[in-house]
């Protein structure tokens, strides 16, 4: 089948879900050219193969709430390619969670972590279950529910999840835990793990930091120092956070952070001090962006994301899927930001890609800008095979030049005719490259 018949088959196929056809829409319209030059790919009817997934789990978690109250989710794992390694992929709890999220995730994470250099296949899970308002206990007795029904689709050279929106160190250390109580093994089957159980140095930065790194990396070709830079971030979870102490580090101003209730607008620039202070509220006292804005007295705008409000030079749009439309787009360019770097996975619809190119910005799509975080993963699953712990500057100079290489991947198969580097075709050119030979390789499973 053709790449555009692939997409209508699969619009077909799968009406109710927008997400998923969206991405796929995304990478195969970039693909055309490497696709056609390969006529055997047609012949094996590779596309619709790597479109979709290997197989999906889904299932009821049945949990008792501290009132006694019982409470039923769906719990889902979509393991999506595994030609170039083990499937792997995080885990999102947030109750927008469903099969097209998900499926749009793992599709994404296939090509992410063929990019990273890395052996790992693609996978994604999550359930409609929010951590939100629940207590300690709480989280745990659905961690370990979810995990009693899971635990046999997972491996350490199987399918190795780790965390997203709403799974952080505290609901991984819950997973692990019954994994391991069930399999009766203690292997490296979770990333994202605590420190004193197998967890690697930097993996908590890993996504924040990695983006910053793969920015430097863009606005090196122009010629661009960060110092000064007024950075627009949106969200205040671990991409978001560690995306700020990083661009703090090196001397940029860190504008606004939000969450799903609002955003905050600091125009001098966060000090350090008030980004401990998000830190803080957001992983201990798991507060909202609005308490900073009371306790600092700055701006704040219910219900509203940052991009139409705040004027910037650069913009990591840091939340989750679909947070910028071709509104905001032309809002971010009118107010002169030269750059978007995505922590978030597909946080621009297809409309606000298309201005970002149009206008000539410095464009980085989440599958290659977050791959930090994969590739800590994965340095992780290395350290635990070996039941070895690298040190601090050792992981952070692998994740330097794992984003070094990315971005070079993305120049080599991304520069136009004009010099004008197109990162999303980069991406997924390089990306979809290696999966295609290596599934070539392994024959019609
Ligand atoms: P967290 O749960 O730590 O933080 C998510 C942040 O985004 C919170 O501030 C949350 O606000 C906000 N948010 C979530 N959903 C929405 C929504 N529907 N509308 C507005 N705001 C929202 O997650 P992460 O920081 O881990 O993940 C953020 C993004 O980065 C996701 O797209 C994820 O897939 C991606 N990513 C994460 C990686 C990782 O290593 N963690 C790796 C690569 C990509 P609130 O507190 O109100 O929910």
């Amino acid at each position: 089948m053709k790449a555009i018949e692939v997409i209508d088959d699969l619009k077909r196929r799968f009406p109710n879900e927008p997400e998923y056809i969206q991405a796929v829409e995304e990478v195969l319209t970039t693909i055309e050219d490497v696709y056609n030059d390969n006529p055997e790919f047609e012949r094996y009817n590779l596309i619709e193969r790597l479109c979709i997934p290997d197989r999906i789990f889904a299932f009821r978690v049945s949990w008792v709430d501290d009132k006694g109250k019982v409470n039923n989710n769906m719990g889902y794992r979509v393991q999506h390619n595994n030609a170039i390694g083990p499937y792997k992929g995080g885990i999102r709890f947030h109750s927008s969670v469903n099969l097209s999220i998900l499926k749009f995730l793992a599709f994404e994470q296939t090509f992410k972590n063929s990019l990273t250099t890395l052996a790992m296949g693609g996978a994604k899970g999550g359930s409609d279950f929010s951590p939100r308002g629940k207590s300690d206990m709480e989280v745990m007795r659905f961690c370990q529910a979810f995990i009693q029904e899971l635990w046999r689709q997972i491996g350490p050279d199987t399918d190795v999840p780790a965390g997203d929106i709403g799974v952080g160190g505290r609901e991984v250390g819950y997973m692990f835990g019954q994994y391991k109580k069930m399999a009766r093994e203690f292997t490296g089957t979770f990333t994202g793990k605590g420190l004193e159980f197998g967890g690697s140095k930097i993996r908590p930065e890993a996504t924040g930091y990695g983006n910053v790194y793969f920015l430097l990396e863009m606005l090196k070709t122009r010629g661009i120092d960060i110092k000064g830079k007024t950075v627009a971030i949106s969200g205040s979870g671990n991409v978001a956070t560690y995306t700020a102490d990083k661009l703090l580090t090196l001397g940029a101003k860190v504008v606004s952070m939000s969450d799903s209730d609002g955003t905050i607008h600091v125009p001098e620039g966060l000090t350090r001090e008030q980004l401990d202070y998000i830190f803080k509220l957001k992983n201990i006292y798991r507060g909202r962006i609005r308490e900073f804005a009371e306790e600092y007295g700055c701006a704040y705008y219910e219900g509203e994301r940052p991009w139409q409000r705040v004027k910037c030079d650069i913009a990591m749009p840091s939340a989750t899927q679909n947070e910028i439309d071709g509104d905001d787009a032309r809002a971010l360019i009118e107010g002169g930001c030269m750059a978007v770097s995505e922590g978030a996975n597909m946080p621009s619809t297809p409309d606000a890609i298309r201005e970002f190119q149009k206008a000539r910005l410095l464009y980085a799509p989440g599958k290659a800008a977050n791959a930090g975080g994969v590739s800590v993963s994965g340095l992780e699953m290395a350290q635990n095979s070996q039941k070895l712990s690298w040190t601090e500057e050792e992981v952070d100079s692998k994740l330097k030049q794992i984003m070094c290489d990315i971005h070079e991947q993305c120049v080599k198969y991304g520069t136009e005719t004009d010099g004008y580097i197109n990162y999303v075709k980069g991406a997924n050119v390089a990306g979809f490259m290696k999966v295609a030979r290596a599934m070539m390789a392994q024959g019609i499973l």
